[in-house]
This record gives structure tokens, sequence and C-alpha cells, in this order.
């Protein structure tokens, strides 16, 4: 197998002000891979995504297709086609799905068209016309996760993008993520819903006080010693 790396970190420390939050994370993600990061609340989950995103005060290696993110700024960031979905969705209240998918700019070429996008997100195509505030959870969800697509964005980065939904809208969206990844899209994604993860992703991190104290290839979750490792992690 190729492991060709898009993304590596190294020594990763972050901080809100006075408050040193993550404390030395290494990881990495190869092409193609689909990762999630683990962990209990304020475990520095998504504080990694901030902070490889630029929207935190970090130091560290970040390495992204080989070249040097730690120092730049957000905007300079997404133009590597990293983009990322936060928890707070923030669409647009006022405006309708469609137009909603009409306003991101384009920052990388390769940005699915909307017809495109309601294919991956039939449920979107439906609602078409329904102004953001009308939209359930999980059609807000798929709309801010299409909104990121429209950019041309192939790295993603996927904040807890099950959590309070239904079962039903969950096996959605984790058919669209695998079908991002038969794309070729990357994905780093932060995730609560060990059941979920484990059913969509390649490799886990455990994050545990600002850093990794365990990765798990999908694999090795079928050996009862990591999976009973895993689980005192996450106390589940
Ligand atoms: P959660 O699922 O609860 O978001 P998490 O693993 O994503 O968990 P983070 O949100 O990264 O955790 O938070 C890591 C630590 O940073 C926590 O102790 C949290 O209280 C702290 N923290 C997060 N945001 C801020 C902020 N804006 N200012 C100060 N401290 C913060």
């Amino acid at each position: 197998t190729h492991c060709e790396k898009r993304l590596r970190i190294e020594g990763l420390n972050a901080f809100y002000g006075d408050s040193h939050v993550l404390h030395g994370i290494d990881l990495h993600v190869e092409r193609g891979e689909l990762v999630t990061l683990l962990g209990r609340n304020g475990a520095g989950k998504t504080t990694t995504l901030r902070a490889i995103m630029g929207l935190v005060e970090r130091r560290g290696d970040i390495r992204f297709d080989g070249a040097d993110l730690s120092r730049l700024p957000p905007h300079k960031i997404a133009r590597f086609g990293i983009g990322y979905v936060p928890e707070e969705r923030g669409i647009f209240s006022s405006l309708d799905v469609t137009e909603n998918l009409l306003l991101p700019p384009t920052i990388k070429p390769g940005g699915m068209t909307i017809e495109e996008i309601y294919t991956l997100f039939p449920n979107l195509k439906e609602r078409a016309g329904s102004q953001g505030t009308k939209l359930s959870g999980g059609e807000q969800q798929m709309l801010a996760m299409a909104r990121i697509l429209r950019t041309g964005a192939d790295f993603l980065l996927l904040d807890e993008v099950t959590e309070g939904l239904a079962p039903v809208i969950i096996e959605q969206i984790g058919i669209a993520i695998g079908l991002l990844k038969e794309r070729g899209f990357t994905i780093l994604l932060v995730e609560q819903n060990f059941p979920f993860a484990s059913r969509i992703a390649d490799r886990h991190y455990v994050v545990e006080n600002g850093r990794v104290v365990d990765m798990v290839a999908k694999d090795d979750l079928n050996d009862p010693g990591v999976a009973e490792r895993l689980h005192s992690f996450l106390g589940v």
C-alpha cells in the first residue's frame, strides 16, 4: 500500500489565552484515508481541528502535502483545499437551501455542482426551496457539509456531524461520507458516536488531555484487548 501523508502533525500545542489546551499532538492522515479523533468532552478534539485551520493560537509542526501550515492564517490554509465544518453549522437561516449552496466561493477547482450536491444529499434536493430556519437538524448538517463541498475542498475537517441526530439521518450522513471517500476525499472526523465512527473509519486516534494516547486501525477493533482498551479511554 502507498502511504502518502497528506497531513502530518508533530508536537502540536494550542492555547486559548493563558489556557494551554493541546500538549504535543502527533498524528497523520494519508491520502484518501478517513481518520477519526475520539475522546471524551474537553479532550481537545475540536481544538485540534481549529489548530489545523489556524483558528486558535498554536505552536508545532503542521505539514499538508509537504507545505508548512503552522504560520498561515485560515484563508490561506483554505486555499490548499482544506474545508472545515464546525459543530455549530453556521448556515444562513434567511436563505433557502439553493441560495446557501450558491454562496460559497470556489477556492480550488473541482468544487461540486449543485446537481452533484443534490445527488449526494437527496434530502437537500427535496428541501431546495426551504429557508435555513425551516430545516431539521440533519438537513442543516447536510447543508453545512454541502457548502464546503462547493468550494472545491478535498480534505475535510468534520466536527461531530452526527451529534443530536436520529439514527436514520446518521445512516444517511454515513452513506454520503462513504461516497466522498470513494471519490478520493481525505477526511479527519471528530466523533463521539463510536459505533458510527467504527463503521466508517480506517483509523482512530484517541485524544485525552490534549494528547494522543492511542491509535487503532479498523482491523485492530476485532481484537478484544484493543476494544477493551478503547472502551476504557472513551468510557463507553
Ligand atoms: P467537546 O466535544 O466537548 O467539544 P473536545 O475534545 O472537542 O470536546 P475542545 O473543545 O477541543 O474539546 O476543548 C479542549 C479544552 O479547551 C477544554 O478544556 C475546553 O474547556 C477548553 N476550551 C475550548 N474552547 C475554549 C475557549 N474558547 N476558551 C477557553 N478554553 C476553551
